[in-house]
């Protein structure tokens, strides 16, 4: 089951800031559409 869900974020495409199209890392707290630099408020 755990692997099934690791292939289907595989398959996903890549996050992009929604403010700078940058690339979007995983991290632990990525909720929005907006990368790092662009979130913090
Ligand atoms: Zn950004």
């Amino acid at each position: 089951m755990i692997e099934n869900v690791l292939e289907f974020f595989r398959n996903l495409p890549e996050k992009k800031c929604a403010t700078c199209g940058e690339k979007i890392e995983e991290q632990h707290e990525c909720y929005g559409n907006t990368c790092d630099k662009c979130n913090t408020l």
